[in-house]
């Protein structure tokens, strides 16, 4: 069984982050999405509403569970037995990051390697960040991320969307 670990922070879950899962389902027989606590941002959401609204937006996948972690992704990794991360690709200011953290994650455990993904071309500049930041200002953020985020976003910001 050919599995992997799609770690992030996923402060709301957008549809940028559901294209990556579903395409690592076509690669990966189970996809485990691990809600880490990235110690460089402040959360919006606690990690309780997290996990309820990641869990809610993949439950039409049987292959995919949600977990958490504090620690380092590769001891999360090591400790399951799983030695494939999945990261997404967007624009190239992605890619430094992202190589540099992929090259420390190997260091740290030599059997681990990290596979990435490319976004739908209409995703490639959907972060979570720009998602809280338009539903703070009331603006509509349904094309971005799946309903229950939406719900849980205005409740937040307790506005309705601006026709
Ligand atoms: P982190 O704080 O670990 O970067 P994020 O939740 O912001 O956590 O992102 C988790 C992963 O998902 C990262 O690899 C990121 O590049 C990727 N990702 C986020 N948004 C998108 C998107 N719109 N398209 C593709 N990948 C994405």
């Amino acid at each position: 069984m050919k599995r992997a670990i799609y770690p992030g922070s996923f402060d709301p879950i957008t549809n940028g982050h559901l294209n990556i899962v579903e395409r690592a389902l076509d690669v990966f027989d189970r996809v485990t999405i691990v809600i880490s606590t990235n110690s460089q941002k402040v959360p919006l959401f606690e990690l309780s509403d997290s996990i309820r609204m990641v869990s809610e937006a993949t439950k039409c996948w049987s292959q995919v569970d949600v977990d958490h972690n504090d620690g380092l992704t590769v001891d999360y990794a090591r400790r399951n037995g799983i030695h494939t991360a999945i990261r997404g690709l967007r624009a190239v200011t992605d890619f430094e990051h992202e190589f540099s953290m992929a090259l420390t994650n190997r260091s740290l455990w030599g059997e681990f390697d990290t596979v990435f993904l490319m976004t739908k071309a209409e995703y490639m500049y959907l972060s979570s960040s720009v998602v809280r930041q338009v539903a703070q200002l009331g603006g509509d953020i349904s094309q971005f991320v799946p309903k229950c985020v939406e719900n849980e976003l205005r409740e937040k910001f307790d506005k309705k969307p601006k026709a």
